[in-house]
């Protein structure tokens, strides 16, 4: 499974990386992801941030 982010529709909220931050880091103004290929154990995390992500910029693929 493969995650981006939309830095256009983040808003840096911090949501994401609260949740799974071996994942997501902030950045300056929005967050970024540690590791695109996610691993296997962290797959139902970050679905779920992708889910409760308010800017809907969370993309799993
Ligand atoms: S939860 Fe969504 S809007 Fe908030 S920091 Fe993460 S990607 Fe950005």
């Amino acid at each position: 499974m493969k995650v981006k982010i939309d830095a256009d529709l983040c808003t840096g909220c911090g949501l994401c990386t609260d949740s799974v931050p071996d994942v997501f880091k902030m950045g300056d103004d929005v967050a970024q992801v540690l590791k695109a290929d996610v691993p296997a154990n962290l797959e139902k995390a970050v679905k779920e941030a992708a889910e409760d992500c308010p800017a809907e910029a969370i993309i799993v693929e």
